[in-house]
């Protein structure tokens, strides 16, 4: 299934590769057992789901498995925004749902940016958090009205929290002309991802889940009323619960293949600034950065001062092939981006540059679901670029929904949604092309 490469991790990000220590990969699943709930995936939610299942019932034997090591995925890779978005924009999900079910949805975010704020700092996992905020910038007359339009919606929900900066407020912040309106939530931040996936391991391990890695699950079958089988190379486990933990590899899973498509985000990093290139550029509150284009452009800065920049375009993989991570195109885009924006940086020198697949839905909304009627296999994904906070807090709600407890969380609407299955692949790589065109023109024509 998985195209697996041992010591392939350190390649997928700079986060990846500069881990305090390499990874040594827990024991590859062996032989025959049996368990309460298998995950299969080993990023922020299967991990996530592992905790809070020994959390909430310290009996439970939870096993996750890991095709690589945990943290190869997304969430090893990705920007390290902590963010508040659920799905594309507000407006799309108000259109796809309702107004009361994008409210729902914003505070849902709200409470899953609070809880990996207390999440990291009662369990003290190192991973360079700072809860720097989130800046939405507008840079251009379109995106400016799409900024004022998301205060419009957050002012009539009446949620609090997000401020208004105008020009002179981001002109204090930041040495550059670019920005015309921001909208800033401190209560957001930035992490570093794959330290944060390690440490949610390590967290799981201490509580008594077990994790494998290097073992990819190459199939499952129902059992009958006993639960499900999960195989891989040289393993077999048999559980009452199954957890899908696998976002965009949701795709090797012909089960699951139509729910949602893998779809390319990439990422360029710098060497660290010197104290002359950051007194130069402002950014005095360290926030993520992110433009309102329909490509978005993201941004922070490392614990190290790098600058890390992200987006500016998508690609499409039209096989099940999950390392389609590397577009000079988009990287060489990104680079010149952060010129645009920063002309006193033009002598800065990249260093890295990588890219990852998100789980995109045909609605653009997240979904955590059910495979069949027993209700016994689970499954999360869809959660674009805006998974950090979102897969973490997920995963309670999963071990919620295992464990019988209801709550808000595992009333929300899109917990046990009905997903609009995808057409066909080449309906769905053309229809995929015709939007990434469409945005692409957008951009051009209006928002820059
Ligand atoms: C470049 C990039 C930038 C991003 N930036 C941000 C950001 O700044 N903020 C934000 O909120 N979100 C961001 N995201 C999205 C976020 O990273 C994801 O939503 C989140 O990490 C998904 O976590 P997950 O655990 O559901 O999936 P993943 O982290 O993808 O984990 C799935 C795991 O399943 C494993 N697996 C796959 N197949 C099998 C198999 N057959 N058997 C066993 N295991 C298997 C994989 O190896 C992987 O480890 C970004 C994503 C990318 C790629």
């Amino acid at each position: 299934m998985t195209d697996y490469q041992s010591t392939d991790y350190q390649s997928k990000s700079w986060w990846l590769e500069s881990l305090p220590k390499t990874i040594t990969p827990n024991p590859e699943l062996a032989g025959k057992d049996k368990a309460d709930v298998v995950v299969i995936g080993g990023g922020y939610t299967g991990l996530s789901v592992g905790y809070h299942l020994k959390q909430l019932n310290p009996a439970m034997d939870v096993r996750v498995i890991e095709s690589d090591v945990c943290g190869y995925g997304a969430s090893g890779r990705n920007g390290g925004f902590s963010m508040t978005l659920f799905g594309l924009t507000k407006g799309i999900t108000k259109f796809r749902f309702n107004d009361e079910k994008a409210r729902a949805a914003h505070g849902y975010m709200e409470e899953a940016v609070d809880y990996l704020h207390d999440f990291i700092t009662q369990n003290q996992i190192d991973c360079d958090y700072e809860r720097s905020g989130y800046l939405l910038v507008g840079t251009s007359k379109g995106q400016v009205r799409r900024v004022e339009h998301d205060f419009k919606i957050i002012e009539k929900w009446g949620s609090t929290g997000i401020e208004r900066w105008d020009r002179a407020r981001l002109a204090e912040e930041f040495n550059t002309d670019f920005y015309k309106i921001g909208w800033f939530e401190p209560r957001c931040g930035i992490i570093n991802p794959a330290k944060l996936a390690r440490g949610m391991k390590e967290l799981a391990e201490a509580q008594g889940v077990t994790v494998y890695e290097n073992s990819p699950v190459t199939g499952f079958s129902k059992t009958g009323a006993s639960g499900y089988t999960v195989k891989t190379e040289n393993g077999e486990l048999q559980s009452e619960y199954l957890v899908f933990a696998t976002n965009a590899y949701s795709i090797l899973f012909p089960q699951l293949k139509s729910l949602q498509r893998p779809v390319f985000t990439y990422i360029v990093m710098s060497e660290p600034l010197t104290d002359a290139q950051l007194n130069s550029i402002g950014w005095q509150s360290r926030a993520g950065v992110e433009d309102a284009r329909d490509l978005i452009h993201y941004y922070r800065l490392t614990k190290d001062n790098r600058i890390v920049m992200g987006g500016g375009d998508v690609s499409f993989t039209y096989s099940n092939d999950l390392n389609i991570d590397l577009n000079d195109k988009i990287f060489a885009h990104l680079e010149h981006h952060v010129i645009e924006i920063f002309p006193q940086l033009k002598e800065i020198r990249f260093t890295h540059r990588w890219g990852g697949p998100v789980s995109v839905t045909l609605d653009m909304a997240p979904a955590i679901g059910y495979l069949g009627d027993d209700k016994k296999a689970i499954f999360s994904l869809g959660c674009l670029g805006h998974g950090v906070s979102l897969t973490t807090y997920n995963g309670l709600t999963i071990a919620e929904m295992i464990t019988g407890q209801n709550s808000s969380r595992t009333e929300m609407f899109f917990v046990g949604r009905k997903i609009i299955p995808l057409p066909p692949d080449l309906i769905t790589q053309t229809a995929s092309l015709a939007i990434r065109g469409f945005m692409r023109l957008e951009d051009r024509l209006y928002y820059k």
